[in-house]
């Protein structure tokens, strides 16, 4: 029995969790010597797989230099010119980063952020977030405030919870035409008119909330998104945790809106994974709101490990691949094949009657089925055939790493399609 507890895990009657020793490109290394190709890449931040030599190498230099130093009154070069490229590479207008240890506080830094930014506007009635329904933003508290309120796994929390507001999840699939996303548009629309003078930001996962079922949507939703908030006077937030570094096909899925956010929060695949980081990114439209003669107008946070030089250094260096390896060619790859294999070859598998809907997004795909009892085994299924893939509630999905091969997506997607008798 060991005195390790796991997370979302009933440790009354889950069995022994499988030991990892070791990885390499898209493959874990079990105790019993097992090679699992790692269909989610590990909740979705290892993208350019395990133990790539360039982003080793870069912890153990960075390491031999300079593993931590704080941040309140010091800089440094690695968080200045992660910074910069930060800045570089995300849509243009956000120029200025604050850095974080992990997904959910960066998305609790943009919420502060984006109150701090109402009240010294002189707009302190503007307290409350505007979240969608399906939405999932981290697990701490301020975060769980902000997820779907019933589907979501925090409905126990309630009573704990501060109370925000909630516009339906667009329902309109990736490609839909303008007319057909205008009753999402109109819905959020609605929201806004009835509770705008008590908001102080509009939250979102652009194109595809994540960990509530993978649901995608139209650019057009993200554009109104953006007119929406300036007719109202709210911030527009982009929660690009999951999204960005390429998830969607784009490196950020606000460019397939041509959209900028007044604030965007960045993690997972931030550092390629390989150590807890995350950014949150403001317009200069925010970050002047926060200057001023006064030392009570500067933001009020500062986690002790924010811009950690090992994070960033290795942050930099997953950039750095990113570009040199064209990663985005790679990814429209994993994308041809992924909607070949899902979306073209229907065959029989895919009128199975419990699968509801068959989505692709970049290098994301998931079936959609009626009845979570329908994934039930599917786990050990796969395992059986070398895959290691995790599928939750409703969804049976890949993320896979980038570095993924097409015969090895193949390898995912024929697991995928056998449950269903392909
Ligand atoms: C994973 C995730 C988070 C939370 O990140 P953590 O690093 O787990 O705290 C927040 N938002 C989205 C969209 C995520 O996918």
């Amino acid at each position: 029995m060991s005195s390790l507890w796991h997370p979302y895990s009933q440790m009354q009657t889950q069995p022994p969790a499988p030991e990892v020793i070791g990885g390499e490109g898209p493959y874990f290394t079990l105790a019993n010597e097992e090679h699992l190709l790692d269909a989610t890449c590990s909740w979705w931040c290892m993208i350019h797989g395990y133990r790539h030599p360039r982003l080793v190498k870069a912890i153990q230099s960075q390491a031999d230099e300079l593993c931590h130093v704080m941040l309140g009154g010091l800089t440094h070069d690695p968080a200045s010119r992660l910074a910069d490229e930060l800045v570089r590479v995300t849509p243009a207008g956000l120029n200025h980063v604050f850095f974080s240890d992990s997904g959910s506080v960066g998305m609790e830094v943009a919420m502060k952020m984006a109150v701090q930014y109402q009240v010294q506007r002189g707009r302190p009635d503007k307290y409350r977030m505007l979240s969608l329904m399906r939405a999932y933003h981290g697990d701490t508290t301020g975060c769980m405030a902000v997820c779907d309120p019933e589907e979501g796994m925090h409905s126990l929390f309630a009573g704990f919870l501060p109370q925000h507001h909630f516009a339906p999840a667009p329902t309109a699939p990736f490609n839909a035409s303008a007319s057909e996303a205008s009753s999402d548009i109109q819905a959020l629309r609605e929201v806004l008119e009835a509770h705008h003078h008590e908001i102080a930001a509009l939250l979102m996962e652009p194109l595809l909330q994540a960990a509530g079922g993978l649901n995608m949507t139209s650019p057009y939703y993200v554009q109104a998104a953006r007119e929406l908030c300036d007719e109202f006077n709210v911030l527009l937030v982009f929660d690009e945790v999951a999204t960005g570094f390429g998830r969607t096909g784009q490196w950020f899925a606000a460019d397939h809106a041509n959209v900028t956010p007044d604030i965007m929060v960045l993690s997972k695949g931030l550092t390629g994974g390989y150590l807890g980081h995350a950014a949150t990114l403001a317009t200069s439209h925010v970050y002047d709101a926060f200057l001023s003669a006064d030392d009570e107008h500067a933001f009020m946070h500062g986690p002790t490990f924010m811009g950690n030089p090992l994070a960033c250094r290795v942050a930099l260096e997953s950039l750095a691949i990113f570009e040199e390896e064209d990663y985005l060619g790679k990814i429209a790859t994993l994308n041809g094949i992924l909607r070949q294999e899902l979306l073209d070859d229907t065959g029989n598998w895919s009128a199975h009657p419990n699968i509801e809907d068959i989505r692709v997004l970049g290098a994301t795909a998931v079936i959609e089925v009626d009845d979570p009892a329908v994934l039930q085994g599917v786990k050990e299924y796969a395992r059986q055939q070398g895959v290691w893939i995790r599928p939750f509630g409703r969804w049976l999905y890949t993320m896979p790493a980038y570095i993924t091969t097409p015969d090895e997506l193949r390898r995912i997607t024929d697991v995928m399609k056998g449950w269903f008798g392909a």
